[in-house]
């Protein structure tokens, strides 16, 4: 490092820290883990933002928030004006500020990561959101002039959301249709209370509603309306944001012994039926002393820190690779390993074992070797022949990933799907392959993140205002 490099380097401020609940104590609740920056922890963490004339870390973000912009007027202390900027291309601040995966996104290509730790510009995107809600100053952008045209947004996730709040911002009358009965997405029946608290979810939504769109919940389309009678009722385009809430299974002897959930019925149950607050909502969840989640990613992580809380004494996740290929969020296996979780690497289930009632109380587990990287970049998991022994556990949670859900899909004959049944769309503009139709999100892309589904979403918000206005496919 040269002499000019490392005398800056001496005068910026480290990195500054979020506090956080104890870990010993934050297992007894599912009150929030991250406890964000106060003003003054803003303040310095903006400081060390050189504020770039060509910011590396704008390309990073999906939906181009102003990164150096907003962090300028953080170092100014206009708290306020900061979140009205983000908020200009990202209706869902606080929410991204807790989830989104910065250090692959805007994070790592902050120019300061070369020489030091980049800029924690999600904390201060989400001290910015917390203070605009707290200060009680939420600004709403200036009424647009109305287009006179519908749209309709099916499904709540941050893809739809997004959507949504910007056609609103264009003038354009949308609803969404959501066929639980609470909007979100997997922000609110996937990613728990303690990573994300369910009444932001509630005050983001609630900002995409003033701007202007319908909420319709408990609305199945494919079995309530189809898309084809949601144009018959002159919807003039209709983007699919459906996700991919599908779980797959292990096709696995013993697979429906009782004590085996999959993912998304155990975080179901969890969040948007409140078992999590059993006895004042009576939505049963056991779990029993051991419990085991099998799975690498965030969802994995996100199941077994709520069997902790649900009361599991002892915790483990079953990965069939090492450490270094899990996809989870490093900031979540962090808090997991600081939990107690016990991680269990290159093992893999291959039999589910019960007692005389049916219950499970063990699985047979091979034991894996690593080989060359597959499709996906890293390393191939080869099974040990002979390495086979018995592992017991009284509950085990299936987090091995998802598909698309083909309930609407089985109802749009011409839409075109992939191989895995995701839906084809263009990146750039999210068409389908039926005329006025537009899609995005994990629906699209696969399991992915928070931001991808956002940025899909402004992109089809620019692709579906140029259809409306120059009616060109
Ligand atoms: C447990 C868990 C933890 C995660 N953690 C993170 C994280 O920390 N960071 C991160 O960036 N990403 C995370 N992800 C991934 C992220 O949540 C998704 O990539 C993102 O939510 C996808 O957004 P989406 O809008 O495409 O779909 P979704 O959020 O899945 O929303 C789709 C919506 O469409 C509705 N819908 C489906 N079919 C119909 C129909 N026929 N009619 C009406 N409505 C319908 C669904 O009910 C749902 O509300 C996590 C995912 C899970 C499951
Ligand atoms: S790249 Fe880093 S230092 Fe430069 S503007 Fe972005 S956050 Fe600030």
């Amino acid at each position: 490092m040269g002499e000019e490099k490392k005398k800056k380097k001496k005068e910026r401020a480290p990195r500054q820290e979020m506090t956080r609940q104890d870990p010993k104590k934050r297992i007894m609740n599912f009150n929030e883990v991250a406890l964000g920056y106060s003003e003054e922890t803003a303040v310095i963490e903006a400081s060390r933002c050189i504020c770039c004339p060509k910011p590396k870390c704008v390309d990073g973000c999906p939906v181009l928030v102003d990164i150096p912009g907003f962090i300028k007027l953080v170092q100014e202390r206009k708290f306020v004006e900061a979140s009205k900027m983000i908020k200009e291309t990202n209706v869902l601040p606080a929410i991204c500020g807790r989830v989104c995966p910065q250090e692959t996104q805007c994070e790592i290509v902050c120019v300061l990561s070369k020489i030091d730790k980049p800029v924690a510009i999600g904390r201060l995107e989400r001290f910015v959101a917390d203070y605009e809600a707290a200060a009680g100053e939420i600004e709403m952008p200036s009424k647009p002039e109305p287009k006179g045209k519908k749209v309709g947004v099916v499904g709540s996730g941050p893809a739809g959301l997004t959507v949504a709040g910007e056609l609103a911002k264009m003038g354009y009358e949308v609803t969404i249709f959501e066929a639980l009965h609470k909007p979100g997405g997997v922000l609110v029946y996937g990613i728990p209370e303690f990573r994300l608290p369910k009444a932001i979810v509630a005050r983001e939504v609630d900002f995409v509603k003033k701007l202007g769109v319908e909420l319709k919940t408990n609305f199945v389309v494919g079995r309530i309306a189809t898309v084809e009678e949601l144009f018959e009722q002159g919807y003039e385009a209709i983007f699919l944001g459906l996700g991919a809430g599908l779980p797959w299974f292990l096709n696995l002897p013993g697979i429906n012994l009782v004590g085996i959930y999959s993912a998304n019925e155990f975080l179901t149950r969890s969040n948007l039926m409140k078992a999590y607050l059993f006895p004042e909502y009576d939505t049963p969840l056991k779990v029993g002393e051991k419990v085991v989640v099998i799975g690498g990613g965030n969802v994995a992580m996100d199941s077994v820190r709520t069997s902790i809380r649900l009361g599991a004494k002892e915790t483990h996740i079953i990965y069939r690779r090492s450490r270094k290929e899990m996809p989870a969020r490093e900031e979540e296996i962090e808090n997991a390993e600081a939990e107690g979780v016990i991680f269990d690497f290159l093992v893999n289930p291959v039999e589910f074992l019960g007692d005389n009632e049916g219950r499970i109380r063990a699985m047979k587990l091979l034991r894996m070797k690593l080989g060359e990287p597959d499709d996906s970049g890293r390393r191939r998991p080869i099974p040990i022949e002979g390495s086979e022994f018995e592992y017991e556990c009284n509950t085990a949670v299936i987090a091995i990933g998802q598909g698309p859900n083909p309930l609407a899909l089985s109802t749009m004959k011409t839409l075109k799907l992939n191989k895995w049944g995701y839906i084809e769309a263009d990146w750039e503009t999210g068409k389908t392959s039926m005329k006025g139709v537009f899609a995005g999100g994990d629906i699209v892309t696969g399991e992915a993140t928070v931001i991808e589904a956002m940025g899909f979403g402004r992109r089809a918000s620019i692709a579906i205002d140029k259809y409306l206005t120059t009616e060109e496919w």
